[in-house]
């Protein structure tokens, strides 16, 4: 039988502060094994950057630019950890340098490296039976709470779901808000309002506990302060939206994400959306169940000068929008959150057709 209370498995070590990034060599130091390498896995964005200068190779480390277009597949992850296993045969650790996506699949590569088949036999709960090799986190972009969480969202061969385990959560973070400052400011409000939604759907969800509400609250107060308050972005935005982005995670972490995430996986696994973007796609037309949360959402938008794509779903076959809404209802909890336990009577297939109709 499940416990009733969950047992959180949390992060290990956290580093917070601007520059906080230069402490990278100093704490990968105690972690190195003899003649086994530090990966470093960056986000593709940071190709030829200066960032890419800045990260302390030793010995035989290597840097690997991964590929975040998409979202991370089971396929992508085996394949590094194969190519890991080949190379080296045994590595002292991943450290992920990116974004949700980059984060992610250093997660998912350092548990590969110690688990045997493919990813997609670990899609679940608590499937991982192994504890992977040492990994760190070290966010670029501020939003999705991938830092704290404990699961690795993978796109696979019959679904779109996380290694969700004791053992996926970070050993180490830093979170260094300079790092932040460069990003592209449409795919920064994407991935702010990710968190925005966190905070949504966790406070309004059917789930909420005083531990979910007091990080959540905070979360979506930074999230104001940076979108709505402010005429421009600044250096405490960056600061701001990181620690939002980090309690927005814990607030998930202890409750559940709802509508807006079941919705966006269906798009995501259909026609491989960002998540970022999905999440905004679907907020715009959810004032249903989250009416005063849209209203502000709607008002971010504008007053960011953002365009939030529509009509996505034009053009889609039968069979299309059946893959979606199956891959959407299989999230159980996300709708039990958001609507309570009769879900399945409010969100029948006709309700959740005509909304991916509307996207
Ligand atoms: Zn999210």
């Amino acid at each position: 039988m499940a416990s009733a209370f969950r047992n959180l498995k949390l992060v290990s070590n956290m580093v917070f502060g601007r520059g906080s990034f230069h402490q990278l060599d100093e704490i990968l130091a105690p972690q190195r094994k003899a003649d086994a390498p530090m990966v470093f896995l960056v986000d593709h964005f940071f190709e030829g950057k200066p960032l890419a200068n800045r990260i302390p190779l030793r010995g035989k480390d290597k840097i690997i630019f991964v590929d975040t277009t998409l979202e991370p597949k089971t396929t992508q992850v085996d394949k590094l950890a194969q190519n890991l296993q080949a190379e080296f045969g045994s590595i002292s650790g991943v450290i992920g340098i990116g974004g949700g996506s980059a984060l992610d699949l250093a997660k998912a590569v350092a548990l590969m490296m110690k688990n045997p088949g493919s990813s997609a036999d670990y899609q679940g709960w608590d499937l991982v039976k192994f504890p992977g090799v040492y990994k760190v986190g070290i966010p670029t972009l501020s939003g999705t709470g991938a830092e704290v969480s404990r699961t690795t969202v993978l796109t696979g061969p019959t679904r779109k779901l996380g290694m969700n385990s004791d053992y996926t959560p970070f050993d180490q973070i830093i979170l260094d808000p300079e790092l932040t400052k460069d990003a592209p400011s449409n795919q920064r409000f994407y991935t702010g309002m990710d968190c925005y939604i966190h905070c949504i759907e966790s406070l309004e969800g059917t789930f909420l506990n005083e531990f979910s509400k007091s990080y959540g609250e905070k979360a979506l107060q930074l999230c104001q302060k940076v979108f709505v308050e402010k005429t421009q972005w600044d250096d405490t935005s960056d600061d701001q939206l990181m620690m939002a982005s980090y309690a927005g995670g814990m607030s998930i972490a202890y409750s559940q994400v709802g509508v807006a995430h079941a919705v966006s996986y269906g798009l995501s696994y259909l026609l491989g959306t960002k998540h970022g973007i999905g999440n905004c796609i679907v907020m715009n037309h959810l004032e249903e169940y989250y009416t005063a949360g849209v209203k502000e959402f709607k008002w971010m938008v504008e007053k960011n000068n953002i365009e939030i794509p529509v009509g996505i779903c034009k053009g889609l076959s039968e069979e299309d929008f059946d893959k979606m809404i199956n891959v959407s209802l299989g999230m159980k909890p996300l709708w039990e959150n958001a609507l309570g336990k009769d879900w399945e009577k409010i969100m029948t297939r006709e309700k959740l057709r005509v909304l991916y109709d509307k996207l």
